[in-house]
């Protein structure tokens, strides 16, 4: 497949002086430093930021939009942790504790597949009584009900569960055995913010950031792919928003395993004690962020707008501040909305395509990889382009 390259070069008259030199090292195709990162994020000329990140998008990707056609499943939200920031997760006894049977889970799967997913998409709490078998069941239910669904399952955190709690064997070991039953990606999140002493505020007990890693090397090391995240807007610093993306820059170095970069911001609706009274972080911030985000990560291809968290509108904007994918479909939002997030729960392809369109962007669905499976018409009118790009 040969891309378009499409590429806008910078107006540096349009770039503060003290951005210049940045500016510069991305045009010049050289890394940033962590400082640089700095000077970003404490940046307000938000117009300048998203041209130095618009010229590292369009470099990686071109004009292209990219989403994917997905199916989100919660098996159960009953946790063995209880997360500060979380809103989701319950104790058995708990009104809102929910689990699903796997009969549940297949029934919804194949109404998905009707519709043309080509993932789900399956994250639950570290759950207390769950057993092993019970997992390799449904993967392998999963995996039977179409061999070509991709099953993109588990934090790295669920990971570690599974592996010291339910399988009681080695992280590599517990890996293969799922990828077996039908695992194809493992999910990004639990992430969160990788500094230890604010781990111990908005997640004490979590994994720590050596071990989510140590998660995502090993699968990798495997020649697995997987996503990274970002949880911000809390109670962090952009020090260490900074240091968060240093650590995950220089696993990708040592892999190359990362498909996309998906960062969320925190949503405070139903938040107490240290992370009681913390505004939402704002449209600008959000904006910032992203494109920080896509300047500083050289070497993560995509960069991916989480609509749940920042809405359709202003997903549809960030096109020009360094993001190339507004994620998926999704079907059915629960973590974000059970934290009180406002948006849908699920977009239809139509809507996507016509944000990406109107952003001035070709839409283009995706695998889970990010590799293009069906390009559609810029065209005015919409209608679809025979599938030119086939590689899923
Ligand atoms: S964030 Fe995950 S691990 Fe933490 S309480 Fe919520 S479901 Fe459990």
């Amino acid at each position: 497949m040969v891309r378009k390259v499409f590429t806008r070069g910078m107006n540096y008259q349009l770039i503060p002086k003290e951005l210049r030199s940045v500016a510069e090292k991305v045009e010049a195709q050289r890394r940033i430093s962590d400082a640089d990162a700095l000077a970003l994020y404490e940046s307000s000329d938000l117009n300048a930021l998203g041209m130095i990140a618009n010229a590292v998008r369009e470099r990686k990707n071109g004009n292209y939009a990219t989403y994917i056609h997905n199916r989100y499943i919660n098996y159960s939200n009953i946790c063995i942790l209880s997360c500060q920031f979380c809103a989701f997760a319950a104790k058995k006894r708990d009104a809102h504790a929910f689990e699903y049977a796997i009969d549940e889970i297949i029934r919804v799967v194949k109404e998905a597949l009707a519709l043309g997913v080509t993932e789900v998409h399956m994250v639950g709490g570290l759950h207390p009584s769950l057993k092993k078998d019970w997992y390799l069941e449904l993967l392998q239910r999963l995996r039977a009900l179409d061999p070509q669904l991709h099953i993109k399952a588990f934090t790295a955190i669920e990971v570690r569960h599974l592996a010291q709690r339910v399988f009681k064997l080695p992280i590599r070991d517990t890996l293969e055995i799922l990828r077996a039953a039908g695992l194809g990606s493992i999910t990004g999140g639990g992430a969160e913010i990788f500094d230890p002493a604010v781990r111990d505020k908005i997640c004490r007990g979590k994994e720590t950031a050596a071990e989510w890693l140590d998660v995502h090397r090993t699968w990798h090391s495997m020649g697995g792919r997987s996503t990274c995240t970002m949880l911000y807007g809390h109670i962090e610093t952009i020090a260490h928003r900074v240091d968060h993306l240093r650590q995950l820059r220089q696993l990708q170095d040592e892999t190359g395993g990362f498909t996309g970069f998906v960062p969320f911001a925190f949503e405070p609706s139903q938040s107490h004690g240290v992370l009681a009274n913390i505004k939402r972080a704002s449209a600008f911030e959000q904006l910032r962020n992203l494109a920080v985000s896509r300047i500083y990560l050289d070497n993560i291809d995509h960069l991916t707008a989480y609509w749940v968290s920042l809405g359709l509108p202003l997903a549809q904007v960030s096109l020009s501040y360094g993001v190339d994918d507004l994620h998926g479909t999704i079907l059915e939002e629960k973590i974000f909305h059970m934290a009180g997030a406002t948006t849908p729960q699920q977009q239809t392809i139509a809507a996507l395509e016509h944000a990406i369109r109107e952003a001035g962007r070709v839409p283009v669905q995706r695998d889970s990889h990010y590799r293009h499976v069906l390009q559609r018409s810029s065209a005015q009118n919409g209608a679809p382009e025979k599938a030119a790009l086939a590689c899923a």
